[in-house]
């Protein structure tokens, strides 16, 4: 065929690469301009204490608010921004912004919040990782232990990560590291016990039909057992109804999160929300 039209392959891809290329260089430099603009926001979503019903902190949960495409959600602009490196000078800005905001919470509501922020990959390429987050918690006054890390299985499998060595240095400076999308990933379960991890995030996939007939249930009981047997907090991400979080703390998890409780809201609607609830 690319004979036929008198072209090479590479000459009929190419234009298609190039237009490829183009939208991503635009989208890295908005990417840029979005950070000097203050366009960027981070929305919060409470973490419950299954036990008591109190809200013990809350998860950060990134938007882009572009006055050129709208409200721009975190997977339509986080890949492009792994992949561009963007996301370090970003997730950097996510932690200042997280651990500025648990504090306003706690001077306005008297109880210190625990804060929960997403990590990709990529940020622990960067060799001031560890540092820059030390610096942030330093500069918010904001206690190590009251900030956890999720992090997804995707970091331990990426070859050109010295995984351990950067999850023991957060771990030595007292920050909780978190498992995210629990069971959504490759899931060699040995690496719970060998990495210091705190908590375990099952993913919402499978909170969806704990309630459902089939073998959903007893998979989320096993998780729970085996993540309490490692002395590991659970948290359930995607409790949307009453019936699912009465499963979950009957059978021990620790903490819920989900659109029951309440979707992710902005910062003052969240200070709001703690504030009547
Ligand atoms: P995640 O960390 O697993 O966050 C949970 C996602 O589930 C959020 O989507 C949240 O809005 C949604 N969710 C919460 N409760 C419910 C529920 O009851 N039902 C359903 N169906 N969904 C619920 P969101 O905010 O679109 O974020 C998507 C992903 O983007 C996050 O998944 C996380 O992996 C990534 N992300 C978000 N913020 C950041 C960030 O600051 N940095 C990095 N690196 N990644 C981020
Ligand atoms: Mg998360
Ligand atoms: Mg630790
Ligand atoms: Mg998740």
């Amino acid at each position: 065929e690319a004979k036929h039209n008198g072209k090479s392959s590479w000459e009929r891809f190419a234009p298609q690469m190039k237009e490829l290329s183009h939208e991503r260089l635009q989208m890295e430099s908005r990417m840029r301009r979005a950070l000097e603009l203050d366009e960027f926001e981070l929305w919060y979503q409470p973490i419950i204490d299954a036990a008591t019903g109190r809200v013990t902190g809350a998860e950060a949960l990134l938007r882009w608010n572009s006055p050129v495409m709208g409200l721009v959600m975190p997977d339509r602009f986080i890949p492009l921004a792994e992949e561009t490196g963007m996301i370090i000078p970003i997730g950097r800005w996510v932690i200042e912004q997280a651990c500025a905001a648990a504090k306003r919470w706690e001077e306005a509501t008297g109880t210190a919040l625990n804060i929960a922020v997403n990590v990709s990959p990529r940020q622990f390429r960067d060799p001031e990782f560890v540092s820059s987050v030390q610096q942030i918690l330093t500069a918010c006054d904001m206690p190590a232990d009251r900030v956890e890390l999720e992090i997804t299985e995707r970091l331990l499998l990426d070859s050109s990560i010295e995984a351990a060595t950067i999850l023991q240095e957060l771990d030595a400076t007292g920050i909780r590291l978190s498992v995210d999308d629990f069971g959504t990933g490759f899931s060699a379960l040995s690496y719970l016990k060998s990495y210091p991890f705190d908590t375990l995030k099952i993913d919402k996939s499978f909170v969806a039909d704990v309630l459902g007939a089939d073998d959903n249930s007893a998979l989320v009981r096993a998780i729970i057992n085996m993540a309490h047997s490692l002395s590991l907090t659970v948290v359930a991400e995607g409790v949307e109804e009453a019936a699912q979080a009465t499963f979950l703390s009957a059978h021990g998890c620790d903490f819920l999160q989900g659109y029951h409780y309440s979707r992710p809201i902005p910062d003052a609607d969240f200070l709001a929300w703690l504030r009547i609830r």
